[in-house]
């Protein structure tokens, strides 16, 4: 029987890590680990493996299935606060300019203008449509006289995750189903 599984290659096969409560280490980025890291943890009686895939690695002194959800053995505090990043942005966000509201052509727009000493920093920093971005220029929404729809602000993790339910990652292994949301896979 055909099963993607045994024709996997290993680079393709990244463990979904979990923390010590079973609940994924982080969601932005989803916390995959390379096989090697995965199988070294386990190795070194760091994590438990949780489910596996098909595929096996060889060596003259060992054979495994390479896991798919390993879980710490430790439990890590995740941190409050997620990276200031493009994509984070965008999904605090919910991927539509803050201006107008549309979700096509984003860019990013600073709220102060840097020119006025805007910094970079995840409250100056607007999801924004490119034409809304050209309209306001280097000016303060109140001189464009265009209003912010929120104000931004900077995320917890948990704000984040709880807008990622409508973007889950592209490309979700069935073995990792359990252990993240309930409607990931509904959405998908
Ligand atoms: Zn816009």
């Amino acid at each position: 029987m055909y099963h993607p599984d045994r024709i996997r290659h290993p680079e393709n096969c990244p463990a979904l890590v979990l923390n010590a409560d079973y609940t994924p280490l982080s969601y932005y980025p989803l916390s995959l680990w390379p096989w090697q890291t995965a199988i070294k943890a386990v190795f070194l009686d760091r994590v438990d493996i949780v489910e596996s895939y098909d595929r096996e690695v060889h060596s003259p002194s060992f054979q495994m299935r390479i896991p798919s959800v390993i879980a710490l053995k430790q439990y890590v505090r995740p941190s409050e606060h997620p990276a200031f990043t493009r994509f984070n942005l965008f999904l605090r966000d919910k991927f539509a300019c803050l201006y107008c509201g549309s979700p096509k052509d984003l860019t990013f727009d600073h709220v102060v203008p840097r020119r006025a000493g805007g910094r970079t920093t995840w409250e100056n920093v607007a999801t924004a449509c490119s034409p809304c971005n050209l309209k306001k220029g280097g000016r303060t929404p109140r001189e464009a006289h265009m209003p912010l729809r929120e104000m931004p602000i900077r995320p917890t993790s948990w704000q984040l995750q709880d807008h990622g339910r409508a973007f889950p990652p592209n490309y979700l292994h069935e073995s990792w189903h359990d252990w993240l949301y309930w409607d990931v896979e509904l959405l998908a």
